[in-house]
This record gives structure tokens, C-alpha cells and sequence, in this order.
């Protein structure tokens, strides 16, 4: 719960308090030394007449009428406060434990809510920075399963079987690495020796998202990739008997990574959150 949305809520009820219950309670909360000791508060009183601030910024804009007088909130509220503030509510009978803990939970819907409109919000750049973080760390996954390693020999002599050429259209330039299934979470390709071929830089850039088979529509090229696969025992993803569960799995490893994200936004706001 945020702890100046709480103080606000409650200050026409702490004013209703001090007019029918205890007018000197309107001074001490004037007091420096009285607001640090009962909320926690430092640098500024409670509240303070108009006239009297000095330091505007601290003090919310809001002005309330008390006994024909203009006052203003101090706004200097962290998360600290919270615990006293509630029990000087409880204490003075301005609210049960009850009325505070629904509040509480009100709250922190409101401002889930909130946030989530946010996030949606964030446009074009931050939806990409997250979208990238995911994928990143499904290909992570993807890229790490098995012990086998692909090493610079391993990728020669991929080359030589594909006759230096490449797998897609057979031209002979620069070849660089090729996913034949890609490495998403819907194709679950992986980072091993049969997945990996020689392609030319146009060629990869082509086939962006899509599988070799949905690439090419050279049956040959097709079957050559398919034998490559078959003698160096790749068995793709795609093909085992428990692939709904791992895609269920790395689906769930995607939503994960966004729903890290909006936590620690979440936390990191409400810890720097004073509220001003
Ligand atoms: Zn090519």
C-alpha cells in the first residue's frame, strides 16, 4: 500500500477527530517534535497553517479548513511511517484494524490494476525490451539442453558435408551458422550438432522464424538436412513424445520472465515511492 494514499485518505477523518474529539490535538500535530514521535516523521510537522510553510514542496497543494484556518499536509511519507501512522488511527478510534486491512487490500488492487495499465502502456520500446528478454531467455534454455559441445571442428566439418556450400540455395559465399529449426519457443530448435548448418548470410536473413522444411521447397535440400539430423542424432524437439509438455514449460519460462519484470517494478516504485 502506498503510505501518502493511505495519509490522504484519512485526513478528513484526523481533522473530524480533532474538531469533535480533542481541538489541542490541531497544535501538537503542528509540532515537529510531536509528529516525529508519533508517525516517525522527521523534517516537518503533520500539518502546517499556510502562512507558516516555508518549504511549499513538502507540503501537499490541498488545502483544509480547521477552525477558520488554510492547512496543509506535509507529504514527506515513506513506507516506514506506515506502521505508526496506522496505529495512531487505531489508537485515536479514527479506524478499526479491520477497516485498515480491507483498505489495504483496496489498494493494492487499485494500484495492481494501475500498474498493469502501465506496463500495457509503456509502448513500443519497453514492450520490445521485454519481449527480447523473453525470447532471450527461452533460446538460453534451448541453447544449453544436452552436454554435447559444438566446436570448430564440429562446424568444418558441418561445412564439408554440405560440400562448402549453402544448405538452402548452394551458393558459396560466406557461410555463417544456421539454426535448420529455430531456436523459439514454438519451433524448439536447439543449439546442437544436426540443428546447425551452413547457410549464406541472404539466406539466413530469409528464413527469419521459419523452419527448414517451411523454408525450402526443394525437396532434396529438404532430405539432405533431414539425414544430416539423422547421422549426428539429432532428434528435434518437435518429434518427442513429451513435446506439449516442454513447450507448455518454456511458454511458462516466457510469461515468467515479464512477470519477474512487473515485480520488481513494482517493489522498486513502492521503495522509492514518497509520494510527493
Ligand atoms: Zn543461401
Amino acid at each position: 500500500m502506498k503510505i501518502g494514499q493511505l495519509v490522504r485518505k484519512f485526513i478528513p477523518d484526523i481533522i473530524q477527530y480533532c474538531l469533535n474529539e480533542d481541538q489541542e490535538e490541531i497544535s501538537r500535530l503542528q509540532d515537529l517534535e510531536y509528529s516525529k514521535n508519533t508517525f516517525g516523521i522527521s523534517s516537518y510537522p503533520f500539518w502546517s497553517k499556510k502562512d507558516a510553510i516555508h518549504d511549499s514542496k513538502r507540503f501537499w497543494v490541498d488545502i483544509y479548513m480547521i477552525d477558520g484556518e488554510q492547512f496543509r499536509v506535509s507529504s514527506q511519507w515513506t513506507i516506514r511511517h506506515i506502521e505508526k501512522f496506522k496505529n495512531y488511527l487505531v489508537d485515536k478510534n479514527i479506524a478499526t484494524s479491520k477497516t485498515l486491512e480491507k483498505l489495504e487490500i483496496e489498494f493494492e488492487r487499485v494500484n495492481r490494476e494501475a500498474l498493469e495499465k502501465k506496463v500495457q502502456s509503456k509502448g513500443r520500446y519497453r514492450g520490445h525490451a521485454i519481449g527480447n528478454s523473453q525470447n532471450l531467455l527461452v533460446r538460453n534454455i534451448l541453447s544449453n539442453l544436452g552436454d554435447e559441445t559444438f566446436s570448430e571442428k564440429n562446424w568444418q566439418d558441418t561445412q564439408k558435408y554440405f560440400d562448402n556450400k549453402c544448405a538452402y540455395c548452394g551458393s558459396e559465399e560466406k557461410l555463417v551458422i544456421e539454426h535448420a529449426i529455430p531456436i523459439n519457443k514454438t519451433m524448439l530448435g536447439e543449439h546442437r550438432l544436426g540443428n546447425i548448418v551452413p547457410s549464406c548470410d541472404q539466406c539466413n536473413k530469409k528464413k527469419g522464424a521459419k523452419s527448414f522444411d517451411q523454408f525450402l521447397d526443394d525437396n532434396e535440400r529438404i532430405d539432405k538436412i533431414k539425414q544430416y539430423m539423422k547421422l549426428k542424432n539429432y532428434q528435434p524437439l518437435q518429434e518427442h513424445s513429451d513435446f506439449e509438455i516442454i513447450a507448455g514449460l518454456l511458454e511458462k519460462a516466457y510469461r515468467d520472465t515479464a512477470d519477474v519484470s512487473k515485480r520488481y517494478i513494482q517493489i522498486i516504485e513502492l521503495v522509492a515511492d514518497t509520494t510527493t
